[in-house]
């Protein structure tokens, strides 16, 4: 039989092997010990040509020797990207799986749909997705300067782009209006797509955005907002771990900026 690679979740977390270094995932022969406590089981989609399975078990399963469960963030620049993101869709299709077992509209329990990633009531015939929820995310830039934010959650001195949640009925650009107007009181305009990240924690699409300072003068909003403030490219904070979109968006904008001050200066 052709190997296959595990992705095998207790809850959040994922099982991989013992080394701190260099963890793995189990393959194919690992699914027998643990058959009779698997909950669900969906194929993925494929790393490198190999089938991969997103196995959730049971909360008494314990790891056997040489194995252990590790969040998905521990792994980040562990696995490369494309497994990164794959383990991504594995653990937010487990986490669907299981809070979707019955309708939401009638109360039955539900069956999968044959050929789509979807739940489908037998009895009222109401189809379930997997959600996605769009967080538009923005950094501002006024000439040599970039405009970096803290939430109280964040890590001591840690700064980063303005992000927040879209909501019903409004595109992407007037999210993006909304959120930096309300989190630091400023104004934008020339908003350049940059790039997009599923971010599983728990189903988001990052949806990253450069745009041009206009007016105002920064007012972090109260609770969400720690502090605010205009960084020189030059003198930069503690940044969001490099493989976060927002840590792209800024060292992109920023290698963009010094390549024009260069050309002018
Ligand atoms: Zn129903």
């Amino acid at each position: 039989m052709a190997n296959q690679l595990l992705f095998i979740f207790q809850g959040n977390q994922l099982l991989v092997t013992n080394s701190e270094s260099s963890p793995a995932l189990p393959n194919r022969s690992f699914v027998d010990s643990i058959q009779s406590i698997i909950l669900r089981d969906h194929q993925v989609g494929f790393y490198d040509h190999v089938l991969c399975r997103a196995i959730e078990v049971s909360d008494d399963y314990i790891p056997k020797a040489g194995y252990r469960f590790t969040g998905l963030r521990t792994l980040f620049g562990v696995f490369d990207e494309q497994l990164i993101s794959l383990i991504g869709r594995a653990l937010q299709i487990v986490e669907w799986d299981r809070s979707h077992q019955y309708c939401s509209k009638c109360g039955n329990e539900n069956t999968r749909h044959e050929h789509e990633l979807a739940k489908v009531c037998p009895s009222c015939s109401y189809r379930s997705y997997p959600r996605i929820s769009p967080v538009v995310m923005g950094l501002i830039v006024r000439d040599n300067e970039i405009l970096l934010a803290r939430s109280p959650h964040f890590a001591p001195g840690m700064y980063s782009a303005i992000a927040g949640f879209c909501e019903v009925g409004e595109s992407l650009e007037m999210a993006l209006h909304r959120e930096i107007k309300e989190e630091v009181n400023v104004a934008v305009d020339n908003i350049q797509y940059y790039t997009s990240q599923s971010w599983p924690f728990p189903h988001s699409l990052m949806v990253a955005f450069t745009c041009r300072y206009v007016s105002g003068i920064i007012i972090p909003q109260p609770e969400e907002i720690e502090d605010a403030k205009w960084f020189n490219v030059d003198a930069l904070p503690l940044l969001p771990h490099p493989v976060s979109v927002a840590r792209k968006l800024i060292d992109y904008t920023v290698t963009n900026i010094k390549a024009r001050y260069h050309a002018l200066h």
